[in-house]
């Protein structure tokens, strides 16, 4: 009998299979995925397992066993070559053919990569999977000097826990500001203001130009700057895994195009996760995230929608990101803001920053502020009174109503 088959053995693969699971689906279940581990979570690469405080087996997404108890076929190690959608099989590089029902695309996304002069001298990591972050933590002594490219999140994260660790740090970033891709100028300064009072060196408006060294990277060259390095971090962004898909005759633009029940445009075949650009219909756009939320989401829908139902993926984005003690929660895009309310202390690093279109809150960026974000994501699409909105006495649920 043809099985649910699942491409990728990341976040989106192991809700997916789980969820096929809860809601009754019986048949067999085959998750095909290119790593040699079983499906784990991604976040605490660049924090705690980074800095050892977390061991593997609670980076797992769940033990071993929930798959041999769930009659789950985990075939790792393996890479799916090709989709052949009008026979409905995937062939594998192990040489296998296999047939399924309903097929889940959730091959997400690979580091971007430098191709500048170096880049393949030893010491320069690229920051993706639990292999990384193992060849990573073997290099990072105190005492070292580690430079990062790209003040993104992998950037900002590896620095909190590398100067913690002791090293020297520097953070190369092209652009004018830091986290210019997902926050505003204000958030920007905000953290970097942080990383320096920590020790950070961040140089902005820095692109990269070269690598030295003698078969181990030495030197980042910036035109005519050097910075000294023994081990260098490349955070610079993601390519979505497209190109068994596209391969496949399946539509591709940034992403597997997908319905907002998470079908692409082949038949019985669906994806989920970072390597999606789908409809959000309460945001009127499409989008491609790459984030746990939208991953586990959209694995949730995809399952029910293999099984016969028809669910829609629709929920405002949301974002986190542990820097030192610091919590940072998101939702929605600043972007869309036309005004901008502080409620609580940048100064005592708690504070919410609500960002207002046309007098209704449609983002809020929360430091340390949890219960206010748990509110915040409530208030979306909701009017709201700025001067209560920035007032600390204020009960947020009062705003609710
Ligand atoms: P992935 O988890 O990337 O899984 C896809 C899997 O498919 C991979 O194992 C890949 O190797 C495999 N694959 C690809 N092609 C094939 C093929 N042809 N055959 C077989 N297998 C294949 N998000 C947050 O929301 N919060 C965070 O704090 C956060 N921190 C992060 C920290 C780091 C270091 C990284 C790298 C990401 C972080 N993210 C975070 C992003 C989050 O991890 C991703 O959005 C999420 O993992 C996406 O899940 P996915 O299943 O779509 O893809
Ligand atoms: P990212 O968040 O997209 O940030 C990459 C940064 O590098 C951007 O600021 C980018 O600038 C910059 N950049 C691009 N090309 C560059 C170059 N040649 N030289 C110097 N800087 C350059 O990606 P990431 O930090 O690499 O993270 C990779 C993936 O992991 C993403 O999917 C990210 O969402 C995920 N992740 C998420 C979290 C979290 O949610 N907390 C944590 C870690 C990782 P531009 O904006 O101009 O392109």
């Amino acid at each position: 009998m043809a099985a649910m088959v699942i491409l990728g053995a990341g976040h989106a693969a192991g809700q997916a299979a789980a969820s096929l699971r809860q809601g009754g689906y019986e048949g067999e279940i085959v998750i095909i995925g290119d790593e040699p581990h079983i499906p784990y979570q991604r976040p605490p690469l660049s924090k705690a397992y980074l800095s050892g405080e977390v061991e593997l087996d609670r980076v797992h997404l769940r033990p071993e066993k929930f798959y041999q108890d769930k009659n789950i076929t985990l075939r790792l190690n393996v890479r799916a070559s090709a989709i052949d959608a009008a026979a409905k099989t995937v062939s594998t590089d192990a040489g296998e053919t296999i047939g399924y029902e309903k097929l889940l695309i959730a091959t997400g996304g690979r580091p971007r990569k430098l191709g500048i002069p170096g880049s393949d001298l030893a010491g320069i990591h690229y920051l993706r999977t639990i292999s990384d972050v193992d060849g990573i933590r073997n290099e990072m002594t105190a005492d070292s000097r580690m430079v990062i490219v790209g003040g993104g999140y992998i950037g900002l994260e590896v620095a909190s826990v590398a100067v913690k660790a002791g090293l020297e740090v520097h953070i190369l970033e092209m652009e004018e500001r830091i986290l210019q891709r997902v926050t505003t100028p204000e958030m920007s300064a905000y953290y970097q203001d942080l990383h320096e009072s920590r020790g950070v060196h961040i140089h902005t408006g820095t692109g990269v130009t070269g690598f030295s060294g003698d078969g181990q990277v030495q030197a980042v060259q910036c035109g005519d700057q050097e910075f000294p390095a023994d081990i260098v971090i490349v955070g610079i962004g993601i390519i979505p895994n497209v190109e068994v898909a596209e391969a496949a005759g399946i539509q591709c633009d940034n992403g597997i195009v997908v319905d907002e029940g998470c079908r692409t445009s082949a038949a019985d075949v669906f994806a989920a996760g970072d390597c999606t650009n789908h409809p959000n219909p309460l945001l009127n756009r499409r989008l491609r995230l790459e984030s746990v939320p939208n991953a586990m989401e959209q694995a949730r829908v995809a399952a029910a929608n293999m099984c016969g139902a028809d669910k829609t993926y629709a929920s405002i984005p949301w974002f986190w990101s542990d820097q030192y003690e610091l919590k940072l929660q998101m939702v929605g895009f600043s972007s869309d803001g036309d005004t901008q309310v502080l409620r609580g202390s940048k100064a005592d690093n708690q504070f919410a920053v609500f960002y207002l279109k046309d007098g209704a809150v449609v983002a809020a960026d929360a430091v340390n502020s949890p219960k206010e974000f748990m509110i915040c994501k409530q208030l979306i699409g909701k009017p709201v009174d700025e001067k209560r909105l920035a007032d600390p006495e204020t009960d947020l649920k009062e705003l609710l109503t």
